[in-house]
């Protein structure tokens, strides 16, 4: 049988732009995501609509998937001739069981690539201001984990040689364990002021850091209440960070904002808070999918030209025509007069040889031609009676889904930017046709309307709407809100 082909993909440490060209591309083809905790969630929205997503992440104490069923999956898909890929937070090799799964692969000849990504150890020391090697500070580094296999997990680490032989030494997984650690490291040779750096949630806008000393460096992180995921670096360098620290304590630092879709409008706002620091998260979260309703068709060839027949938007004409065709019907069976909303629209339709009047005070039982929202809009507005034919809809993907409920989860996100009406229709709208509760996304985000209309909207739904900002700098006014909460955590 024709065997699939999985890929073993390093999604970086959290940044969503810190995967590389080439995982993001296989993505984007898979039929199968088999993904971590670690992974930013948003990279779901990238893949194809009709993906299986697989979450194995593991929670402290809520164990998902185990290792062996991993492994299992992914054979099981790659047999069925299945794109997978097998999604891993930083860098599959680092501490990241790339070895043993590639291993069975290879004994069950099924092909597989491995994608390197960018490792936490590294890139989120650098977020903190620390290079891992400086020419003056350290000419040697060693990533080190600080779980080992023994009942109560302290790490298995040569510490004499690691404590004389390296400069900069990075543990991932070591949080519970830092006591030990540093407790070894001053045993074996260390000073009791060596430099100590603790990352958590590294490159990620809400990434905390703690610094001290060797002796230092577990009460401050108990005090912080920093817990996994973090890195731990002990070394030197740490001292870089008091100048280069470029990421932390930027005017939106720990903001993580949602845009519930792309609008090219928005892109120099969107620039502005990025680069002030903020995690935006734009994506459309409703597809349109054109859609034929052959029985409200069939019935509309029946009718007489005491009706009208009117076309609520350029899409809709196509979406219309286009279910005609591929039903085997022809327009010219339709007997009703045909009108226009608008003169975009009576303009589309004279193009393809259809000609039609605006719509006015004579059409008295008109046949509205759109998608739902197009016709609940015409309905409420002028034609509370009137008859409809949906030609597209609105759905909602699986992926999308999954997506937004691991970044509400994790606490990815902390902020809803709605920058118009139809955003926040469609916000709604999602809400609405994804099931995820309104109570889980309320719980701990501020939601951000900008403009008065776009405001009512949410409140119409009984929405708290928490800031409503105008044609304002919109990094200033949320920078505002980070002002006032700090004020108040103070
Ligand atoms: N393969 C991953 C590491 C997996 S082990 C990589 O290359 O980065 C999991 C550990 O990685 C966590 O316990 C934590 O120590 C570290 N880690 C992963 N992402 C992190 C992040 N964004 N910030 C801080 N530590 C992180």
């Amino acid at each position: 049988m024709n065997s699939g082909m999985v890929y073993f993909v390093g999604a970086g440490p959290g940044d969503i732009d810190l995967i590389t060209v080439k995982g993001k591309q296989v993505l984007q083809q898979a039929d199968v995501v088999i993904f971590d905790r670690l992974i930013n969630p948003f990279l779901l929205t990238d893949v194809k609509d009709d993906a299986k997503l697989i979450y194995c992440g593991k929670q402290p104490c809520k164990h998902t998937l185990r290792q062996e069923d991993i492994q299992k999956e992914i054979l099981i898909h790659a047999r069925k001739g299945k794109t997978v890929v097998r999604l891993k937070g930083g860098d599959p090799a680092v501490f990241g069981r790339v070895g043993e799964e590639a291993e069975l692969l290879a004994e069950n000849h099924i092909r597989y690539e491995i994608i390197p990504g960018i490792t936490a150890g590294i890139a989120a020391t650098m977020y903190a201001g620390v290079p891992i090697t400086h020419r003056k500070h350290s000419n040697s580094f060693a990533v080190v984990t600080g779980h080992g296999s023994q009942k109560d997990g302290t790490p298995n680490v040569d510490w004499n040689s690691l404590s004389k032989g390296v400069e900069t030494i990075v543990f991932y997984m070591g949080v519970k364990h830092l006591n030990t650690i540093s407790e070894q490291l001053i045993k074996h040779g260390k000073g009791r002021d060596t430099q100590a750096l603790v990352v958590h949630w590294g490159t990620y806008s809400k990434q905390r850091t703690v610094e001290g000393t060797l002796a230092t460096i577990t009460s401050k992180v108990e005090q912080a209440n920093i817990t996994n995921p973090a890195i731990i670096v002990v070394g030197d360098v740490v001292k870089l960070r008091s100048k280069l620290a470029w990421f932390d304590n930027r005017l939106l630092s720990g903001r993580a904002i949602l845009i519930p879709s792309i609008d090219e409008r928005n892109r120099e706002m969107v620039t502005a808070l990025k680069k002030d620091g903020a995690d935006v998260f734009e994506h459309e979260l409703l597809c349109e999918r054109d859609y034929f309703d052959s029985g409200a068709v069939n019935d509309l060839l029946k009718m007489e030209s005491d009706n009208e027949l009117v076309f609520l938007s350029t899409k809709s004409v196509f979406a219309f025509l286009k279910g005609l065709g591929e039903n085997c019907m022809d327009v010219r069976d339709i007997r009703l007069p045909f009108y226009s909303i608008n003169e975009s629209v009576k303009k589309t339709l004279q193009t393809i040889g259809i000609k039609s009047k605006l719509i006015d005070m004579s059409v008295v039982s008109p046949v509205l031609v759109g998608d739902e929202t197009e016709i609940e809009s015409e309905r409420a507005t002028l034609s509370p009676l009137a008859k409809g034919i949906v030609v597209r809809k609105k759905s909602v993907s699986n992926k999308d889904i999954a997506a937004l409920t691991r970044l509400l989860e994790e606490r990815h996100i902390n902020t809803i930017l709605l920058t118009s009406p139809a955003e926040a229709l469609t916000f709604l709208k999602f809400l609405e046709l994804s099931g995820i509760p309104l109570e889980q996304v309320q719980e701990n985000v501020t939601i951000i309307c900008k403009g008065i209309d776009t405001s009512l909207i949410l409140k119409k739904s009984n929405i708290r709407v928490d800031m409503i900002i105008d044609n304002e700098d919109v990094a200033k006014a949320i920078g505002k809100i980070e002002e006032v909460e700090l004020a108040l955590e103070s």
